[in-house]
């Protein structure tokens, strides 16, 4: 499983199929090479983007 490093969400694709370096995130609209692959780590992220994002 892989996550945004950005807001934490698994709703991430790779930008061009044939390279795995550039990520994409379909939630906030993150793009780069750094993903996350650590669930517990995406979960703080998530958690703190969005309470970012409420206030
Ligand atoms: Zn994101």
């Amino acid at each position: 499983m892989k996550y945004c490093p950005n807001c934490g969400s698994p709703n991430v694709e790779w930008v061009l199929p044939q390279t795995w370096s550039r990520w994409r995130c379909k939630d906030c609209g993150y793009e780069g090479a750094l993903i996350i692959e650590d669930g517990e780590l995406a979960k703080e992220i998530r958690k703190r983007y969005l309470e970012k994002k409420d206030r």
